[in-house]
């Protein structure tokens, strides 16, 4: 997909955090306590990201769980890790495999049964529910 494209796509906030990288406000996105069953999508390119069993339950995590929809597993393939350094932090950034649009970032989690959390941006993600949830 082209730059442009994307541009006519995506709300402003959406594409200011998918293809400028950016970050939604804590406590903000619509997905945060989400529980419906069902696969996150990309938002950008619909390519599916996380099953919805992966979330975890941002309201009794540890603090790097709260203010953004977590999960602590990808499916297989759907996401890549790159390394970010910028804002002065040694962090892992997770990006769509498909578009590469920038979806948030991967941290070490103790309390994760994967040892690590994906932290995301909701507006990065669509979720297509399953049959009978809507
Ligand atoms: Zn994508």
């Amino acid at each position: 997909m082209k730059e442009d494209e994307f541009k006519q796509k995506l709300t402003q906030e959406e594409y200011e955090v998918l293809r400028n990288r950016g970050t939604e406000a804590p406590f903000s996105g619509k997905f945060l306590d989400e529980k419906r069953a069902g696969t996150y999508m990309c938002k950008a390119c619909g390519n599916p990201l996380f099953p919805s069993t992966a979330k975890l339950d941002s309201s009794k995590g540890p603090a790097g769980l709260v203010g953004w929809p977590s999960f602590d597993q990808a499916l297989s393939g759907a996401v890549e890790l790159r390394t970010d350094d910028s804002h002065g932090m040694h962090r892992t950034e997770v990006v769509c495999a498909r578009c590469g649009s920038h979806l948030g970032h991967l941290f070490d989690d103790e309390h994760a049964s994967t040892g690590k959390h994906y932290c995301m941006n909701s507006v990065c993600l669509e979720l297509r529910s399953e049959p009978g949830q809507e």
